[in-house]
C-alpha cells in the first residue's frame, strides 16, 4: 500500500479568499500531494464561472505549492464529494473551520461522508484569528456597496470581484 498521503480541498471558492489561502498553507504541511476541488455549485449563484474560479485559486496558490516542494493540481469537479475523493485518491479531506458558523454544516456532512467512504478521514484547519472571520459571500456583498475587499483576497483577485460587481445592477435596483 503507498504511504503517500493525498489531500483534497474542496470548495466553492466564489472567490479565494486569504482565509482559504492560509488553510491551503497549512494544508501543504499535512500532504504529499494536495488537489483543490473547485465545485460546480450552481446552487450557490456563482459571480465567477467555474474556469474563472480555477485560475484564480491556480494564481494564487500554485507558487505556494511549489515552494513546499508538494504535488499540485486545482481541478473543477461536478460530482458526489466523496466520488471526487475517491476518484483523485484522497487519503483526507481538508475542510476549515471558522468560528461556529461552520460547525453544524460540516458536522453533518463530514458524519455522511464516513459513512459512505469511512477509510477517507476529514480533517478540520482553522485560519491564522486575522482570516477567520472572511468569507466569500461578505466579500462579494462588501464590493458590490463599494467597500474595499484589498485586506480579504490577494490583489487581482479584488480587481476581478471589482469588475464583475460593476456590471451587476446596482444593489439598489435588484
Ligand atoms: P463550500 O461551498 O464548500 O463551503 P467555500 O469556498 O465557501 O466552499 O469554503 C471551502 C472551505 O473553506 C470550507 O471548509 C470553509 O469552511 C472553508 N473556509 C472558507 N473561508 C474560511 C476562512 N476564512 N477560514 C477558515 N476556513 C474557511
Amino acid at each position: 500500500m503507498s504511504t503517500k498521503r493525498v489531500g483534497l480541498y474542496p470548495g466553492t471558492f466564489d472567490p479565494i479568499t486569504n482565509g482559504h489561502i492560509d488553510i491551503i498553507k497549512r494544508g501543504l504541511r499535512l500532504v504529499d500531494r494536495l488537489v483543490i476541488g473547485v465545485a460546480t455549485n450552481p446552487s450557490k449563484n456563482p459571480l465567477f464561472t467555474l474556469e474563472e474560479r480555477v485560475a484564480m485559486v491556480e494564481e494564487a496558490t500554485r507558487p505556494m505549492a511549489e515552494a513546499a516542494g508538494v504535488e499540485f493540481e486545482v481541478v473543477q469537479f461536478d460530482e458526489l464529494l466523496m466520488h471526487f475523493a475517491e476518484r483523485v485518491g484522497a487519503t483526507i479531506i481538508i475542510r476549515g473551520l471558522r468560528a461556529v458558523a461552520d460547525f453544524e454544516y460540516e458536522f453533518q456532512m463530514t458524519g455522511m461522508n464516513y459513512q459512505i467512504n469511512p477509510s477517507i478521514e476529514t480533517v478540520f484547519l482553522m485560519a491564522d484569528p486575522k482570516y477567520q472571520t472572511i468569507a466569500s459571500r461578505l466579500v462579494k456583498e462588501v464590493a458590490r456597496y463599494g467597500g474595499k475587499i484589498s485586506a480579504f483576497v490577494p490583489g487581482d483577485v479584488a480587481k476581478a470581484v471589482v469588475a464583475r460587481v460593476a456590471e451587476l445592477p446596482s444593489p439598489s435596483e435588484s
